[in-house]
Formats: structure tokens, sequence, C-alpha cells
């Protein structure tokens, strides 16, 4: 974070700050600020989340307050104590920290099934026994009004005794709901009596068997909100209708606070899906190696893909948040990585095609230690070793047998220099039978190492990168394509689906690579700039001691 560029590139507005430093200089809520990032455990954490937790986690940064990472479990059939888990992983990874705040929906079953009593003591809800079909035909749809049930006019008495049973589980799934009796006639769909419970008898991750009723979330979630003292519910704007009743349940229930819902656009990005319920089926259809492939737009795909917790939140703040759908574009974000990654990668060289090199007239046998910085920028990060040799390899794109007049590369007869190292000059192609080309012969001007002139002050401009043959290390280089082949994936004609875009060259895999020494000592939470060639990291899962995977991260710059 605090990049030069950062005061370059303003932070885009956030009218969720506006609606904060407004409320706090009214003195709302005893000037306290705090939000919840509450993700369902039904899956792992995306790119759309990552703004979610960077916005409530930073908003309560920025004004003091807190936030808590509360997990909305009302929904047992589809929820798993491994998503809880890697969901708290990604907070963290991101950055955050909800301190002793960690919450679970599960935990207030019990306040919320006594609230649930409070409101049919109040003549407010019922217990409705029409079948679901039924339900959705009483319900009516934006052109015709609903029309109540014949059973919204139980007494009390009846509707304690039918809920109390329903939780008890003398009932089967379907026979019963509970509804708030709100206005059957209402515009608003949301508020036309909507459903308080339903019997699920499914086995929650946390409460077992206790429960054969489960709230629904439009009737859970305030009250999360409201037991928490939370003031700022942000949640996107599909939840923008269901705002009156989310605000009927903190008027009609005597909850300890009461918070406020404000909506904001969903975060769609060009090139990706951004739905759990899709990465599941490219995961479930083994169409990516995982959650944590490095193509996919989770954060654990981001993650071991090599982009930082800072880039991240870096392109949260520069991208905004307001109330206007809109796509964000791929690009935005790779270039929020290259940002951060170009002040903290450290510098090494890989050829990732090598061609081989003999340098006639170096001694055989010799070795050169040379000190090469790690960050040009950054001299407090040291110096690293590389090895020079009578055999290098250099990549076989820096070598054109007949070069085209846009190339200053090495070609027979020319001159290039050698990072860090020196200058060479090519004498003589060595092809096999087939005709291609094996090695490449060169003599090395012997003034010129460290960027030094030449020994008669010629002029050699191209500098390209190399390794040792003897003193480098074999590596697999993963290079990773867009995941989907075209910027709006959704957008399929009949008989498609978004997976008919999947792009078939998402990922290639270069076998051969050879790395600079240095890079036997990489980790996977350090991030290399290969010069000339991208960014990349070592890959956490299929990387072993004895046989490297390094990931692009990015390239250099967009378009290369
Ligand atoms: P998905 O549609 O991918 O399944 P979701 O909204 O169902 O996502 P939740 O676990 O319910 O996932 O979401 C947790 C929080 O993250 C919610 O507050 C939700 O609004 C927010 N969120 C989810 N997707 C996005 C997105 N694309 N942009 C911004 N916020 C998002
Ligand atoms: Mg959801």
């Amino acid at each position: 974070m605090g990049s030069k560029q950062d005061k370059v590139i303003q932070d885009a507005p956030n009218f969720l700050k506006q609606i904060i430093e407004s409320d706090l200089r009214a003195g709302k809520n005893e000037g306290h600020v705090v939000t919840r990032f509450p993700p369902e455990p039904n899956g792992y954490l995306h790119l759309g989340h990552a703004k979610s937790i960077c916005l409530n986690f930073g908003l309560a940064k920025e004004y003091h307050g807190r936030c808590h990472l509360r997990f909305d479990d009302t929904n047992p059939e589809t929820e798993d104590v491994e998503y809880v888990e890697s969901i708290k992983e990604d907070v963290r990874w991101l950055g955050f920290d909800w301190q002793e705040h960690l919450y679970f929906a599960s935990d207030y079953f019990q306040q919320l099934y006594d609230w649930a009593e409070y409101l049919i003591r109040e003549g407010k809800a019922y217990v409705d026994s029409l079948s679901e079909d039924e339900l959705r035909e009483y319900r009516g749809d934006f052109k015709r009004p609903g029309k109540n049930s014949p059973y919204r006019d139980r007494t009390i008495e009846e509707n304690l005794n039918l809920f109390h049973r329903m939780k008890e589980g003398e009932f089967a799934e379907g026979e019963h709901v509970l509804r708030a009796k709100i206005d059957m006639q209402s515009p608003n769909m949301n508020m036309r009596d909507p459903l308080l419970y339903r019997i699920r008898k499914v086995k929650h991750h946390r409460t077992g068997g206790t429960w054969s009723i489960y709230p629904m979330y439009d009737y859970a979630h305030p009250l999360s909100d409201a037991i928490e003292k939370v003031t700022h519910s942000i949640c996107t704007l599909e939840f923008q209708d269901h705002r009156p009743f989310y605000d009927w349940c903190i008027e009609n229930i005597p909850t300890p606070g009461h918070p406020h819902q404000y909506e904001f656009a969903r975060m769609n990005m060009t090139y990706l899906v951004m739905s759990k319920r899709k990465l599941l089926q490219l995961v479930k259809e083994d169409l990516v190696s995982g959650w944590d492939d490095p193509r996919m737009p989770t954060i654990s795909g981001i993650r071991r893909r090599g982009y930082t917790p800072e880039s991240i939140q870096l392109f949260a703040r520069r991208i905004g948040v307001s109330k206007a759908e809109s796509i964000i574009d791929y690009e935005i974000l790779e270039n929020c990585v290259r940002e951060d990654l170009d002040n903290i990668a450290h510098r090494a060289m890989a050829v990732l095609e090598p061609i081989k090199i003999v340098i006639e007239n170096y001694p055989d046998g010799n070795e050169e230690e040379i000190l090469a910085p790690i960050h040009p920028k950054k001299p407090e990060l040291g110096e690293r070793k590389i090895y020079f040799s009578k055999e290098v390899y250099i990549d076989a794109s820096d070598f054109m047998e007949n070069p085209t007049a846009d190339f200053f590369r090495l070609a027979p007869g020319r001159e290039v220099r050698l990072r860090n190292a020196y200058v060479i000059k090519c004498k003589e192609m060595i092809k096999d039978a087939s005709g291609k080309i094996t090695e490449l012969r060169c003599e090395y001007d012997k003034a010129t190492l460290g960027g030094k002139p030449t020994s008669d002050g010629r002029k050699v401009k191209a500098v390209v990168h190399w390794v040792s043959v003897q003193k480098s290390i074999p590596a697999e280089i993963r290079i990773y394509g867009r995941l989907f082949a075209v910027a709006d994936p959704e957008n399929v004609a009949d008989g498609k689906t978004f997976k008919d875009n999947l792009n078939p060259e998402s990922l290639k895999i270069i076998p051969n690579a050879r790395l600079e020494f240095s890079l036997q000592e990489a980790t996977p939470e350090l991030r290399y700039q290969f010069e000339r060639v991208g960014y990349f990291c070592l890959d956490s899962k299929d990387s072993k001691s004895k046989s490297l995977v390094f990931n692009r991260i990015v390239e250099l710059a967009s378009g290369r």
C-alpha cells in the first residue's frame, strides 16, 4: 500500500462514506460504526466477495469502528465446515481481522425462535398450511395482487401451538410455514406475508439435529444485524426491494440494535463469471483443477496464482462503490497487481525456451560470481549471486537467424549484452540434421562485465537475459491466460452455457525452463519478476524440492 501511484490515481468515489460521515455528524448510533461481512458458507469466496470484504472492513477501519465476520448459515442443505474454514482463511489473507467478532446466524436460532413467538403473540405472524404450489398461487405476481390465505386468521393460541410442534419435528417438510402478517396486496412482493420459517429435516453443520425448522434469510439477517448492533448493513442491490421487510423486522421486534441497510451494485468483471453456483460447476465437472486453480476468480485461486492482498485492496479502492451496475475491466485488476508487484517482486533471470550458447574465447572450467541487485530501487533488499561460465542459455526468441528490420537482439555476426554480464557476439550456428539450431558459438568482450563499455567504444544497445548452463535449475512454468475466451461469458445463445465460453488456451505449460540458481530458495510467499519475462511465483501446491513449478502471475505490461 501507499505506492506513489496511489497519489496519481485517486480512489474512486464511495457514496457509503458520505452516508457514514453524515450519520457521524448527526450523532447517530452514538458515534459508532459497526459493519459486517455475512457470507453463506456454501462455497469459496470470489473477487466479488473480496470487494465486499474490503468495503466492510475498510469502512470500519477508516471510521474507527469494527467489522464482524458472520456466517449466514441458515440453509443447512448447502453449507459445510470446509467452507467456513476457507472463508476465514481468505478474509485473513486479504489482510483483515474480525478480532473477537466471529459470529454465526445459527448462534441466534433460539433468539430468532423466541422473537417469532413474540410476533405471533402480537398478532403479526401466523402458521400457514397451504402447499408450496398454493402459496405461490396466493402470492400473486407483479401484475396481480395476492390473496389472503384461509389460514391467516388462526388464533394466537393455535399459531403458538402449531409453531411449537413444527419446532418439535411433528410435521413433514412443507406441511406448514410461519409467515409474517403484513399485506397481501402490497405492490412489493416481499411484503406479501413473507415466510419466516420453514420445516427442514436436515442436520445443520453446527446445530446438528436440534432444529427441524430454519429461519428464512430475510428474517434472520436483519435480526442478526440487530443482535450484533450493526449500524450500517451493506449489501448488494438485489436486496433493495427487501429493505422494507428488513425495516419491518427491526420496527416490530424489540431488538437491541437498530441497523440500516444500504445497497451497492454487485461487482462484475469481464472474462469472468462471479457466482459460487457457477464456479462450483467448473470444479465439479473438472473443468478446472479445483477451487484454488490459479485461473479461478476465487480468493484461493488468485492467492495461489500469486496476486497479493495489497493489490486486491488497491483494486477495491480504485473501482469505488456505487449504485450503478457496471462491469469492471479485468485489466484494471491486472494493473493493480503489476503496480504492487513492481514494488515488491524480487528480480531474477529465467529462460523459458533455452537455446545454448558456448563462448569460445572464455576459459574452460572457469566460473564467475556476479552480484546483481534483488530490486533495482531497493538496495536494502541486498544482492543475489549469479554465475557466469563458458556455457549459458538465452531465450530462443532473443535470437533470429535472419533478423527482420525491427529485430535488434542476437543474430549471426551481431552483438548483444547479457544482462549483468558481458557483451557477446554470435560467430556461428550449429544445427542438427533437421536444420534446427542446437547451439550458438559466440565470443565475449572481456572489458564489458556488468554494463561496462566495450573495449573500443562500440555501442551495444540490446540486452537479453540468460542463465548459466551448469549453475541453473530446471522448472516447469505455467502461463495463464483468461479463464474465458470472451468478455461476457454469460451472454450465450440458445442451447449454450457459460461453459462453452471457456478459453481452451487458458493454460500453457512450459516444461523445460531454466532458472537462475538463486531461485532454489524460492518460497510461495515471495513474488518474482523474471526480468524481461513477467511476474511469477512458486506454485504452493505442485512444486516439490526436486521439480519446481512456477505460475505466471501477470505479464510485465498489459498486452504482452
Ligand atoms: P454468489 O452469488 O456468488 O453466490 P452471494 O451473494 O450469494 O454470492 P454470499 O455468501 O451470500 O454470496 O455473500 C456474502 C457477501 O458478499 C454479501 O454481502 C454479498 O452481497 C457480497 N457479494 C457477493 N458477491 C458480490 C459481488 N459480485 N460484488 C460485491 N459484493 C458481493
Ligand atoms: Mg447467497
